[in-house]
Order: C-alpha cells, then sequence, then structure tokens
C-alpha cells in the first residue's frame, strides 16, 4: 500500500514540476512516506530522519517532508521532535500535496495536514496518467479498515473503509495496461468486503469486471480477512481466467484463544475449512499467511495451536512478527505481555518450521514448466554489465503462486533488451532455493499452458 501510495506521490509532485532523482545529495525536496503497523518500523523512520538533519545542514533549502502513517498517527510532534522537518502530511493528504510544497516553497513556513475526510469519504478522484514503465503495479481498491483487530493500529491511522467506484478502477488499469503494464495488485486491508459499505458490486464481480480488460495478462490481490472470504470469491479461482491462483490470507494465530483476544472472528476450524475449500476448488492454489507471535496473553500451548495449524496447512510462504504494541490499539493495554526473549524465541522456532514447508513446495516445482511474466533485471543483475554486446543477462519474473523464478536469456542489444519485460515465458524449473526457484526458458511469449502456471510436470 506504501509503494502505491508512493507513485501517488510521485504522480502529484510531477505535475507539480518535481521529477524523481535517485541521488538523494541532488534533490531539492525529500519525503520519507512511513508505515507505523509495527514499532520497528516507526524506530527506521525516526532514524532515517536524523540523518537527514546532515543533509539539511550541507543544503539549507532541501525541503524535507514526512507523510504516511507514522505522520498521521504522530501530527504536529514530529515537528517538535524533528527540528529540520518542513512538512507532516497524512494518509489523506496526497492530493494536497502540490499545494502544501508550494507554500512551503514560497513562505518557508512548517505544515502540518493530517485531516481526514469526514464520512462518507468518496475517494473517487479520477487517476492520472504516469510514466513508470512496469510490467506490474499495485491498484488501490478501498482504503481504511473497520475490523479493529486489538493489536492493530490502521484504523486509527488510515480512516474507516472506503471503497473506490468501480468505474474509477477500470479506469486506472486501463491507462496502466495502455503504457505496458501486463499484471495488477488490487489492494485493500480486507477486499472482500469489497463495496459492501457502499452497495458496490461486489469483490468478485469486480475481479470479473477486471477480467474484461484487453492487454491484462494477470490480475492479483491482497488482503483477504479469513471471516469475509466467500464461497464466490473461492470459486473465482476457479472461472476467472485471469486470476493467479495465490491467496495471501493472514491467520495470525493458531489458538482460538489468541484469536478471540484479536478480535480476529473466526475460529482456527472456520480457517482451516477455508482453506480446505480453497485447495477442493483449485487445486496447486499456493497459500501464504501472516503469524504474530507474542500477543499478551500467549501461553506455550497456545502457540502449541498455533504451529499445528502450521503443520496443517502447510503455506507456501509466511510472514511472521513479534507482537509490538502500538499507539490506540487496545492490546496495547492487555495484561500478560510475553518477554522479548520469549517472543524471539518462537518466532525462530515457527520461521524453521515454515522454511522446510517452503522449501519443500519449492522443490515440488522441480522438473515443472512454469509460465512466467518477464518483469525485469534479478536483483543480482548489474545493469551497468548489459551495455556489452549481448550479454546473457539475469532476469526475473513470477509464478501464478507468485514464486519468484530467476533466469538466462540473452539480452537483445546494448540496452540490455529494454523490450523483453512483459513477456510471457515458459520456464523449465531446475533448481529451487529458500526464496526463489531458477529455471531455464523454453518458449517464450506463448500463451500456451495458461497464464494460471503450470503447464505440466516432467519430473
Ligand atoms: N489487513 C491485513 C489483515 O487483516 O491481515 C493486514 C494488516 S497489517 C498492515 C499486516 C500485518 O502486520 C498483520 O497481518 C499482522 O500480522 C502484522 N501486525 C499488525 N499489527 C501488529 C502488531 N501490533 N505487532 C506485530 N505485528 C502486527
Ligand atoms: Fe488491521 Fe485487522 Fe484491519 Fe487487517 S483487518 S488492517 S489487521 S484491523
Amino acid at each position: 500500500m506504501n509503494v502505491y501510495d508512493s507513485e501517488q506521490i510521485a504522480i502529484q509532485l510531477a505535475a507539480a514540476g518535481y521529477q524523481q532523482t535517485p541521488l538523494l545529495e541532488k534533490a531539492d525536496l525529500v519525503i520519507l512516506n512511513t508505515c507505523t503497523v509495527r514499532a520497528k518500523a516507526e524506530q527506521k523512520a525516526f532514524s532515517f530522519l536524523g540523518r537527514l538533519a546532515r543533509l539539511k545542514k550541507k543544503k539549507p533549502g532541501l525541503i524535507t517532508a514526512v507523510g504516511g502513517c507514522v505522520a498521521q498517527q504522530e501530527g504536529a510532534k514530529i515537528l517538535e521532535r524533528v527540528p529540520h522537518l518542513d512538512l507532516v502530511f497524512g494518509t489523506q493528504a496526497i492530493d494536497r500535496l502540490p499545494d502544501l510544497i508550494g507554500k512551503i516553497e514560497t513562505k518557508r513556513c512548517r505544515i502540518v495536514d493530517v485531516a481526514m475526510a469526514e464520512q462518507p469519504d468518496p475517494f473517487d478522484a479520477a487517476p492520472a496518467a504516469d510514466h513508470h514503465s512496469q510490467v506490474a503495479r499495485f491498484v488501490t481498491i478501498m482504503r481504511g479498515c473497520d475490523n479493529y483487530c486489538t493489536y492493530c493500529v490502521v484504523p486509527y491511522v488510515r480512516g474507516r473503509e472506503a471503497s473506490r467506484h468501480p468505474d474509477r478502477i477500470m479506469e486506472e488499469i486501463k491507462l496502466l495496461v495502455g503504457s505496458g503494464v501486463k499484471e495488477v495488485t488490487l489492494l485493500g486491508q480486507n477486499v472482500n468486503s469489497y463495496g459492501k459499505k457502499e452497495g458496490l458490486l461486489s469483490f468478485a464481480e469486480l475481479l470479473f469486471r477486471v477480467q474484461t480488460i484487453e492487454g491484462l495478462l494477470r490480475i492479483r490481490f491482497t488482503t483477504s480477512h479469513p471471516k469475509d472470504l466467500d464461497q464466490d470469491l473461492i470459486d473465482a479461482f476457479r472461472a476467472n481466467e485471469k486470476l493467479c491462483s495465490h491467496i495471501h490470507l493472514p491467520v495470525q494465530s493458531g489458538s482460538n484463544r489468541m484469536l478471540k483476544r484479536m478480535n480476529r472472528n473466526y475460529t482456527r476450524e472456520l480457517y482451516l475449512d477455508k482453506v480446505a475449500k480453497l485447495r477442493d476448488t483449485c487445486p496447486g492454489i499456493a497459500i501464504t499467511s501472516d503469524m504474530i507471535v507474542g500477543f499478551p496473553g500467549e501461553s506455550d500451548a497456545d502457540f502449541d495451536e498455533t504451529l499445528d495449524l502450521m503443520r496443517k496447512v502447510e503455506f507456501d510462504g509466511l510472514f511472521a512478527f513479534m507482537y509490538s504494541d502500538r499507539p490506540n490499539a487496545p492490546a496495547t493495554q492487555f495484561k500478560a505481555k510475553i518477554s522479548e526473549p520469549l517472543k524471539r524465541e518462537r518466532l525462530q522456532i515457527l520461521l524453521e518450521m515454515q522454511e522446510t514447508y517452503t522449501k519443500k513446495k519449492n522443490e515440488g516445482l522441480i522438473g515443472s514448466i512454469q509460465t512466467i511474466i518477464a518483469e525485469g533485471f534479478s536483483k543480482r543483475q548489474s545493469a551497468a554489465s548489459l551495455d556489452e554486446p549481448n550479454p546473457a543477462a539475469q532476469w526475473s519474473g513470477r509464478t501464478a503462486t507468485n514464486k519468484i523464478v530467476n533466469f538466462y536469456h540473452q539480452a537483445i542489444s546494448g540496452n540490455g533488451g529494454a523490450i523483453f519485460p512483459g513477456k510471457l515465458v515458459q520456464v523449465k524449473i531446475e533448481k529451487a532455493y529458500a526464496h526463489s526457484l531458477w529455471g531455464k526458458p523454453v518458449d517464450i511469449d506463448s500463451t500456451a499452458g495458461g497464464l494460471k502456471g503450470e503447464k505440466s510436470y516432467a519430473a
């Protein structure tokens, strides 16, 4: 969501005459877009702001700004704490940025704008074209959250849940596809409740509408709340041609006692039932999740229940976090806090267990042919070496199940084969690592085998 918001910030500022630079020292304006979902993210933001002070000393004309959830949460307090900061803007102030920056440029004043829209928020601005030439992009379909999980700061910093009108979403995706985008990930804190409040389409209906966009090859989405995952959405995995066979379905804990204290509104039994339905409907679907360890009151028995759930589900991947207190979140007041060393120990156990499942799932793909969309150079590829004529560059893409596949492909010319990203590639998987796969292209730009992925298993 922050990646999407940063892109929106760049779009707004491009209209105001700014352009992006990869070099911090060259910037006339530095914006830090922050996250406050866990304490560590907030600490990182403040430590970066500390480093920015040195830059501002060297370049007094530099404008510095903080946006996002830390800005929303702390407001004017950040200006007090960080004397070199010019602007604090909240999660709903992005479209006001050009005005805010304009005022600072002319008056050299310091501003805080953390105003949230009054209900109902139409959140309906027409999308603006932009010039990021990526293959895969995020599109926000709703913002805010009404679920109030007891550990979570999101409802307080992102506001009430509000869905965008489907027409705006379609316009934005068509604009992106027109600029070369092949895959979109629809974003919301709980996409399953898309449109319910406003009486718009259901999320499954929205997915079918998005599927009709010509030139778009793949659709992904995140995040799904288990309590709201309905049969229509489960069926969409089979019926929607472009929907990738991967679902991120955060469970947070395997203990019913903890789920209740977290206010998640489902039980482990309901979660396991939804997993079974997903796998019945879409065999081979990848299921990933989020887990919190050390939630206040989590006993050894509760933690064992979490490990037991992991054994039952065998997730394809897991984001696991140590619980941290967040401002306004009710769990901050809960008794029976878990010590940091115990949290760390539980996290370690959980991650080690998950590693065996991730490895097993990845190794199971060796010998299969996977359809990926070439997205760009792999992380290990040095773009500079591509100025040589026809080097074999290392490229990267993802399977329908969202696993990263790296592979060699001969670059077409000295510019590193700029026309290659966006091509469909059939890759035979040869090696499996903890976080990626390695393969050999066997066919390029063919839709044979379908976009949903796995064509055949040769091993
Ligand atoms: N809306 C999504 C959901 O309901 O699962 C995700 C929201 S949150 C931005 C992403 C993840 O951060 C959560 O799934 C949770 O695992 C983790 N998280 C949120 N608050 C946390 C906290 N106080 N301490 C540790 N992890 C937290
Ligand atoms: Fe936070 Fe719960 Fe909303 Fe997810 S569903 S954003 S965890 S309150």
